[in-house]
């Protein structure tokens, strides 16, 4: 079913992602880490359906979104930095296989931090972020989502965080991209669920590691 609905409010969050706030349907329901598709509501783009996950919580009364644009060529993204409150999108029921399923290691690239930002708020909400680390790759510091609130949950008590910078070298981030010699290093538990979400490659590249660690396929969590 597809859904009208109303831009309520946007924000920057990077220099090239903004956050979206966005009227809910009544009754509509999603779980942490689900995607649904979104199109603009114009004449050219309403038919160009574009995947993005919900980052805020189920509970709440709006939806929302952290959605990172590209600007070299005309596309959903690019239109999309542009809406304006009041200005109407269309959306669909939610779909996605991520989901939280325990405590674990989460390996993020980019905007793939999307579906774990709805659960870890989530499970912050709940008091049960706790176990876990996030291994989250970007090209440059300027270029990491929500940093503040990532570094606020992950470096709690059993918690742990690395970031990575694929691009550029900065006092307090780890250069070069994630590899297993890193994620073993700076793991100090590599147990529960492995959740993995970024670019395909990336995608790729982590499944192949963490099966190497010895993560059963199972206890592998990504959009398939
Ligand atoms: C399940 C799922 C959930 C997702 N959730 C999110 C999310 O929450 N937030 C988010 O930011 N992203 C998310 N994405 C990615 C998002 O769907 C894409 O970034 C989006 O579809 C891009 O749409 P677009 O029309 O702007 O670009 P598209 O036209 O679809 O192009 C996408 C890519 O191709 C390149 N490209 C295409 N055409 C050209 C051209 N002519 N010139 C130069 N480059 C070109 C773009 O640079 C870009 O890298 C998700 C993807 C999936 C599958």
């Amino acid at each position: 079913m597809d859904y009208t609905v109303t831009l309520l409010s946007t924000g920057f969050v990077t220099h090239d992602v903004r956050h979206y706030v966005i009227s809910k349907p009544e009754g509509f329901h999603y779980s942490p880490g689900q995607a649904t598709e979104i199109s603009l509501n114009t004449f050219d783009l309403k038919n160009e359906k574009r995947s993005f996950t919900f980052t805020n919580r189920n509970s709440d009364k709006t939806l929302e979104f952290t959605i990172k644009s590209y600007h070299d060529h005309d596309g959903v993204t690019h239109a999309l930095w542009d809406a304006q409150p009041g200005d109407t999108l269309r959306l669909t029921d939610p779909f996605g296989t991520i989901h939280y399923d325990g405590s674990g290691i989460f390996l993020a690239a980019g905007a793939g931090i999307t579906p774990f930002l709805a659960i870890f708020r989530e499970q912050w909400a709940k008091g049960s972020l706790c176990n876990s680390s996030l291994l989250y790759s970007n090209k440059t510091n300027a270029d990491i989502i929500c940093e503040q609130e990532l570094t606020h949950y992950f470096t709690q008590p059993e918690n742990g965080l690395l970031l990575t910078l694929t691009r550029k070298s900065a006092m307090g981030y780890v250069s070069g991209r994630l590899t297993q010699s890193i994620i073993e290093e700076y793991c100090t538990k590599l147990t529960g669920k492995a959740y993995i979400c970024g670019p395909k490659q990336f995608v790729a590249s982590m499944k192949e590691i963490v099966s190497n660690i010895g993560f059963d396929s199972s206890a592998v969590v990504f959009e398939k």
